[in-house]
């Protein structure tokens, strides 16, 4: 594997692999790799013949008094993860590389979209995200860049800006990851004590109550959030940022239950803000 830190270097040997006809894969990350980035790299790394995984914790898609600094990081335990699902490339940029002195210009998908559940908790978030992402696709130059349904609304405004900027490359969203006792796999879950961590399970269990009084029957949006509010709530400490329903595609938020929809929660549990979701055909 090539652990390249400057664009240049990245854009000449990818250059290669695509003269020799190789298709590129590409798994964004910001590291601290757990087996829900490694399900990424694994379907990468079916579907495409040279494999590109950047780590980039990317400053502008924090908010000011976010974990920007205290964000987990291990390169080396990250490296030895991705030499050993035999990689093609690691790209390692640093902050001056992404962000050269001067650096003025950025992206933001507007709307709905990017106002709700975490755009309205999270305001420049996805201006963050959408701006980084669009610099990670033009030096990689990917076929096929690889995003985690667990971050639900980050795949609905990334494959909203490949549509809108007409992007070649197609997106590829792929399943949730988790823990073997429901919890979603998360770099931030490293900052829970051992309590919270068997608290933290409220989110997925209550999310899979929901699932179940769906298929039951249960087309209320409002019956459905009130039993995952008091689910978390039975935790006292647990501080819920939103619990919502809302269209899959459009992220509008709905009454009642029907199409393609996506239940998403963000709940501080200590002191890591942990998001999951649930996407369900009804
Ligand atoms: P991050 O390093 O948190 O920016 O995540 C990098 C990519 O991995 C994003 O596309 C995430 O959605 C994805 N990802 C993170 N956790 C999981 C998980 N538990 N299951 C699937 N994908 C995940």
């Amino acid at each position: 594997m090539q652990i390249i830190k400057t664009v240049k270097e990245l854009r000449s040997v990818v250059k290669s692999a695509k003269k020799e006809g190789k298709t590129v894969g590409f798994v964004p990350t910001m590291g601290f790799l757990h087996d829900g980035h490694m399900s990424l790299v694994d379907y990468a790394k079916k579907d495409n013949d040279f494999v590109v995984v950047s780590i980039f914790v990317n400053p502008t898609q924090f908010g000011e008094n976010e974990d920007l600094d205290a964000y987990p990081r291990d390169v080396e335990g990250d490296t030895r993860k991705l030499e050993n699902r035999d990689v093609d490339v690691l790209f390692f940029p640093s902050v001056e590389e992404m962000y050269p002195h001067g650096y003025s210009t950025y992206v933001n998908v507007e709307g709905e979209m990017t106002g709700v559940l975490c755009g309205s908790s999270r305001p420049g978030h996805f201006k963050g995200v959408a701006t980084i992402v669009t610099k990670l696709f033009n030096m990689v130059s990917p076929d096929n860049a690889y995003f985690g349904q667990k971050d639900a609304q980050q795949v609905s405004v990334i494959e909203r800006m490949v549509r809108d900027l007409n992007m070649d490359l197609n997106i590829i969203p792929c399943p949730i990851f988790r823990e073997e006792d429901g919890l979603a796999m998360s770099s931030r879950n490293t900052y829970l004590s051992e309590q919270e961590r068997k608290d933290a399970l409220v989110l997925s269990q209550s999310l899979f109550e929901a699932k179940n009084r769906i298929e039951q029957g249960e087309r209320i949006s409002k019956k459905i959030i009130d039993g995952i509010v008091d689910k978390i709530k039975t935790i006292d400490y647990a501080i819920i940022d939103y619990v919502e329903i809302v269209d899959a595609l459009t992220l509008n938020k709905i009454e009642t239950l029907e199409g393609e929809i996506l239940i998403a929660l963000a709940v501080k549990v200590g002191k890591p803000r942990l998001i999951d979701n649930m996407r369900l055909e009804v």
